[in-house]
């Protein structure tokens, strides 16, 4: 496994073309805006070094039986699955924001059992190439970008029907050594910082759409590939000379946009081709998974639920019962969301790759209340932090030597708090639910492996709405099944 360190030497290395604010980013590593989405990843590493953290951060490799980084880990049983879960709050909690980890985990669970059953139907032999890659990429402790999400345009429109061909990656040519590939992928959660990019459909697909069905991973400085950052709300606060007003100066997530411009991935790297038949099962694996990885998103309440406790101390207001009641609330939803993620893994089972799986029902009942209760838990959080938070003068005028004096005095709250210290929990508050931060712990939230439809879709199809109607039918005497009634 590698060091953090190593980690963020290993991505120097890199030869990303990444552009932002219209210009070419010479290193992604320097990179005032960049690094703290980096210093996020890196934790993935230096966690898995502490003793502390061990056995929820690392995995026993099954193609190898080597310690690795459960990041690269195909879950072997449900304790994985709900190790997978622990994880993901504890790295939310310890840095606060999204550690982007987690889609290319996602996608290598997924294609460990995707490839399995297209090589059983077809008789293809991704499943032995894919497993060839994943050792590399254990071997290696290597970060991956799930890459999922095409552009889409014309949403009415099946991929061959679009009146630009690229808005859905294709394949533009098939050659004797591998394939050579064209488009886009949007919303990339860490994509300058990983070594790799794994591709996957991002729909189920049908016979005219063959082109599109394709799923391959790449390093991710390949030539053709350029990545064109997103900008978060804040994001600039990243160049000024003061920390405070970042609220949380040390990590941060982004996303980016990937353009393939024809791209050349040889056969060893090519994990579906043209099986559209597997595309909707892959989609639906991959963001089952992903969606359990939301577990992400009660280690970051954990840290505004404990932000904002604090905010009311230093107004001297914890004791108020309407602010103790708004705490409970938050703590409830909370721990809500984190019973879903714990339960979908709880329920997990094996597939006949050999792979563990989550309860699909489940892990979409989990993001779809990660698409509300995080909106609530920051609403509650602003209610109690009150509207300094948003009209509060800047760290540069807390140490003007004109002015500072002035923001101490007045913006004193309790006796033996430091302005500053308030202002500091305060600028957090504000990170995580409108600042740069508020992309992950909000609209990530409700776009993060895919939209609430995509989930209110899946539970509808999920649910055995038959059997419940069997039972009540039996039990209002409709019909003559009764299955429990006692002496019968
Ligand atoms: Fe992982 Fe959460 Fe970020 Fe998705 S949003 S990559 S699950 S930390
Ligand atoms: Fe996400």
């Amino acid at each position: 496994m590698k060091t953090s360190q190593e980690y963020i030497e290993s991505l120097r290395r890199l030869n990303l073309v990444v552009y932002m604010f219209g210009k070419r980013v010479e290193s992604v590593v320097e990179d005032p805006i960049v690094r703290p989405s980096l210093n996020a990843v890196a934790m993935t590493y230096s966690l898995a070094k502490n003793p502390k953290y061990e056995d929820i951060m690392t995995a026993t490799s099954h193609l190898t039986g080597k310690k690795i980084n459960r990041f690269t880990h195909i879950h072997r049983s449900v304790d994985d699955l709900v190790k997978k879960s622990k994880m993901g709050r504890l790295l939310g909690s310890l840095t606060g924001c999204c550690f982007q980890r987690c889609v290319g985990m996602d996608a290598l669970n997924a294609l460990s059992m995707t490839t399995y059953d297209i090589d059983a139907k077809h008789g293809t032999r991704y499943n032995g190439r894919f497993l060839d890659y994943l050792r590399y990429v254990q071997e290696e402790d290597l970060v991956c970008d799930g890459a999922m999400t095409d552009p889409k345009g014309d949403r009415s429109l099946p991929p061959h029907r679009q009146q630009d061909p690229d808005l859905f990656l294709h394949v533009v040519e098939e050659r004797k050594d591998g394939i050579v590939v064209r488009g886009a992928k949007a919303h990339q959660t860490g994509a300058v910082n990983s070594h790799e990019v794994i591709v996957m459909p991002t729909i189920s697909m049908r016979e005219e759409d063959r082109d599109y069905a394709v799923a391959f991973a790449v390093p991710s400085d390949t030539r053709g590939i350029t990545y064109i950052m997103g900008r978060q709300s804040c994001d600039t606060r990243k160049l000024e000379p003061g920390r405070i007003d970042r609220g949380n100066s040390a990590f941060g997530g982004h996303e980016a946009l990937i353009v393939f411009d024809d791209v050349f991935v040889p056969w060893d790297r090519v994990f579906m081709y043209k099986e559209y038949d597997f595309s909707g099962q892959l989609v639906e694996q991959f963001a089952s998974y992903h969606r359990q990885s939301y577990a992400c998103k009660v280690g970051v309440g954990d840290v505004l639920i404990g932000a904002v406790q604090t905010a009311a101390e230093y107004n001297g207001a914890q004791k108020a019962s309407h602010v103790k009641d708004k705490i409970i609330e938050m703590n409830q939803l909370n721990e809500t969301l984190y019973c879903g993620c714990i339960a979908c893994a709880a329920e997990g089972r094996c597939e006949p790759s050999g792979t563990y799986y989550v309860d699909t029902l489940l892990a979409n009942v989990h993001k779809q209340n990660v698409t509300r209760f995080p909106y609530e838990i920051a609403r509650l959080a602003q209610d109690i932090a009150g509207g300094l938070m948003v009209t509060c003068p800047s760290e540069e005028d807390l140490k003007s030597p004109e002015v500072g004096d002035w923001v101490k005095k007045y913006f004193r709250a309790a006796n033996g708090v430091p302005t500053e210290h308030r202002i500091r929990i305060l600028r957090l508050i504000e990170n995580l639910t409108m600042g740069s931060a508020a992309v992950g712990y909000l609209t990530e939230s409700m776009h993060g492996a895919g939209s609430p439809q995509a989930q209110r879709i899946m539970i509808s199809r999920l649910v055995d709405m038959k059997e419940k109607q069997r039972i009540a039918k039996g039990l209002a005497g409709i019909t003559a099944e009764r299955d429990t009634v006692p002496g019968k």
